[in-house]
């Protein structure tokens, strides 16, 4: 049987957070093969100042509003931190309404919101070679999510910084990928949930998929 590598997700000490114990043998701040990157790490963050700009913003908003601030309002004292005042919104059509009050909220205290839909385009899925067959409702036109478009379009108008409002799995990392501003997420989709997708792991109701597979095939 494969060895099984361990990592953080199988720690129990979390050393790196307090260093009131010890590391575990597998520490992935201590073992020797790690260290190449996280010396590599230490160098981005001491030489590229835009990325220590970001470090430092996020963790100022994190201490300064600490189990005080909505996740809304820590996207409004990230972007204020980082000087941006164009804020691209890439939202999932069936968010519009959560986006547009973003924007709301965004305009009243002094930013700039520019948002796009992930319909952008209106482009059938069968244009990407999906077979009818393959739609949430087939036999309709159903257009295809466009996660590069809503980048690119942000792009055009220049943002500061972007933020995902409910994109699905798999175009937010289109989104992220193609998007020149940096990218922060206010809303992860999960239909199910109300987007909590913490709710799946709170739960017991989603023990089985600890035990049983969920792709039996390939087992
Ligand atoms: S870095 Fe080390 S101590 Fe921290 S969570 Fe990972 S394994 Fe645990």
């Amino acid at each position: 049987m494969e060895k099984k590598v361990l990592s953080c997700v199988h720690c129990g000490v979390k050393n790196c957070q307090d260093q009131k114990g010890e590391y575990p043998p597998f520490c992935l701040t201590q073992k020797p093969e790690t260290q190449a990157p996280l010396e590599e790490s230490w160098k981005i963050y001491a030489e590229n100042d835009e990325v220590r700009k970001i470090a430092v913003a996020s963790a100022q908003v994190e201490a300064e509003h600490y189990c005080q601030a909505t996740r809304v309002q820590e996207v409004l004292y990230f972007a204020k931190k980082l000087g941006a005042k164009k804020i691209g919104i890439a939202t999932c059509v069936g968010l519009l309404n959560e986006a547009r009050k973003f924007a709301r909220i965004l305009e009243a205290q002094g930013f700039e919101p520019y948002g796009v839909a992930c319909k952008v385009g209106s482009r059938s899925k069968e244009e990407l070679g999906m077979k009818d067959e393959e739609k949430v409702y087939p036999g309709t036109y159903e257009p295809y999510c466009n996660p590069v478009g809503q980048a690119l379009l942000l792009n055009q108008a220049k943002t500061d910084l972007n933020v995902i409002i409910g994109l699905c799995v798999g175009h937010d990392s289109l989104f992220i990928k193609y998007s020149d501003a940096i990218v922060t997420c206010l809303i992860a989709k999960d239909r199910v949930l109300a987007h909590n997708p913490c709710g799946a792991l709170y739960s017991d109701y989603f023990d089985h998929l600890t035990d049983k597979p969920m792709f039996p095939d390939e087992e």
